[in-house]
This record gives C-alpha cells, sequence and structure tokens, in this order.
C-alpha cells in the first residue's frame, strides 16, 4: 500500500507498518473531533457567592457546537447569556464541568494560555460597537495587526480586504461620527476578524440597531459564518437575529430549554 503522497508507506525501514497505522489513525480522530465539536461544554455549572445566597447562574449546561456555525443565544433577562458568553471568551471558569474550544481546555488554561486564547482565537462585537473615535474605518481595523507587531503595509492591506467583505470600501476614510449605527457595526465587525480569529462573540450586535442596518449587519454574519470564516455565537433578545442564526440556544434559568 503506497498512498500518493508516500504518508502511508507499508514498507518504511523506519517506522513499521503497526505505528503508521497509528499515526494516521490517531490524526484522522484528532481532525474529526475538532470537525465534529469546536466547542464543547460538559456538565458546566457557575455559582456565584452572594450575600443573599448562592445564585446558580449556569447549571449543568452540555452543550457541542460544529465549526463555523452561526448560533443564536436567546432567553429573558438573567437566565445565564452572558456567563455562558464570558466563560467562552476566557473572562471567567465555570465552578464544575469542563469548556473546550478548538481543542484548548479553558477550564484548566492557565492565565498565560487564556490570554493567548483572547488575543489569537477569539474576536468580540460589541452592542456599541466601541470604535475609536479619533480613528478612520480603516485604522480602526487595522489596529489589532499593528499592536501586535504587524508590519504597517501588511496591516493595511488585510485591513483593505476586511473592509472589502463588510462593503465599507467607500467609507474606508470615514471617522465613526460621520458613520451610520450599520456602518459603525459592520467596521466593527471588520475589526473583529481581522486577525483571522476561529471564534466570534456577539453580544446584541444589533440591539442599537434600525431594523434596515441590523437586517444588513445579520446578513454580513451569515456570509461570515457560511463562509467558514469563524464559528459565531450571538446573544440577543431579538427574534429577527435569532431567526438569522442557523442553530437557536434558548436558555432558562441557568439551563439550555
Ligand atoms: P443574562 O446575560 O442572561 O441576563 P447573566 O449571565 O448576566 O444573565 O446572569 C445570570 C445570573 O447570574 C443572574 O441571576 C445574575 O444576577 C447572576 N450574576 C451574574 N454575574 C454575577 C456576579 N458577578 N455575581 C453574582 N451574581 C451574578
Ligand atoms: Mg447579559
Amino acid at each position: 500500500m503506497r498512498e500518493q503522497s508516500g504518508r502511508f508507506v507499508d514498507n518504511d525501514p523506519i517506522l513499521p507498518l503497526g505505528q503508521h497505522t497509528e499515526v494516521v489513525l490517531r490524526e484522522t480522530r484528532r481532525a474529526e473531533n475538532l470537525a465534529v465539536r469546536m466547542i464543547s461544554f460538559r456538565h458546566v455549572s457557575r455559582v456565584y457567592p452572594s450575600p443573599g445566597g448562592e445564585v446558580h447562574a449556569l447549571r449543568d449546561v452540555s452543550l457541542e457546537i460544529a465549526p463555523g456555525t452561526f448560533c443564536a443565544v436567546t432567553g429573558p433577562s438573567g437566565c445565564g447569556k452572558s456567563t455562558l458568553l464570558n466563560l467562552l471568551g476566557g473572562l471567567d471558569q465555570p465552578t464544575s464541568g469542563e469548556i473546550s474550544v478548538d481543542g484548548l481546555a479553558l477550564h484548566s488554561a492557565d492565565e498565560n494560555a487564556l490570554t493567548a486564547y483572547r488575543r489569537e482565537r477569539l474576536g468580540i462585537i460589541f452592542q456599541f460597537f466601541n470604535l475609536l473615535p479619533a480613528m478612520t474605518a480603516i485604522e480602526n481595523v487595522e489596529l489589532p495587526l499593528l499592536l501586535r507587531g504587524d508590519r504597517a503595509r501588511d496591516a493595511r492591506a488585510r485591513a483593505a480586504e476586511m473592509l472589502e467583505l463588510v462593503g465599507l470600501t467607500p467609507r474606508a476614510d470615514a471617522f465613526p461620527h460621520q458613520m451610520s449605527g450599520g456602518e459603525m457595526q459592520r467596521a466593527a465587525v471588520a475589526r473583529a476578524l481581522v486577525h483571522r480569529p476561529s471564534l466570534l462573540l456577539a453580544d446584541e450586535p444589533t440591539g442599537n440597531l434600525d431594523s434596515d442596518n441590523a437586517a444588513r449587519v445579520l446578513e454580513l454574519l451569515q456570509k461570515i459564518a457560511s463562509q467558514r470564516l469563524a464559528t459565531l455565537i450571538m446573544v440577543t433578545h431579538s427574534p429577527e437575529a435569532a431567526a438569522a442564526a442557523e442553530r437557536r440556544i434558548p436558555m432558562m434559568d441557568g439551563r439550555l430549554s
């Protein structure tokens, strides 16, 4: 048995067949695991101590999300949506249970690993855009790359690519105060994706937009998911926004409902 690439070689003098097979199987399994569950929660609980008694923000949540999926987390205020998002962002730790993202065990990762995770693999979109007012759209988008030390020319080129993706090329030199809410949010989406994160977290990304602008932002998020640019987890109160996602994760009282 000789495969084209020469990878599965029977008569390799260095590694006998048994070990080859073992390595190939192990690699295949790893690839399958990643493909099947980019995000996995296993029996995750988060209990906050409080003077009036413990608050059970998450109760025994188990969940798997395939890579590239666009998920909407919905449910009434206080049901645990932000807690779930904070755990995924590596900003909080579960009281019990296991969370893994992209092969990284967040519940047991040390501070260095969590910092690297947040910087490299995560993009975040906020309800109020959080663009820097003294910078143009393209300057806002390229900033994360400049801060990590990319060359100015490369950062500019990548930022221009991202503005193209979000349909803002003509507005590259506009300042936030010259942009509509929808344009600001699309610039914020470009900024969140500029460093090629595998996971994009969004907390009420359309919460501050009128319905036309909200629809355009949702279309953009759908495009990002369909091109498999990132897995997208969006917390939302809006039924329209939830309907735009491929999968809805309804929560109630700290549990999936
Ligand atoms: P949601 O985002 O769905 O509104 P949260 O995840 O923010 O809900 O909160 C879930 C529950 O946990 C609520 O009862 C909230 O009051 C409580 N909670 C959240 N953060 C803390 C905290 N730091 N200390 C104590 N209780 C908290
Ligand atoms: Mg919340």
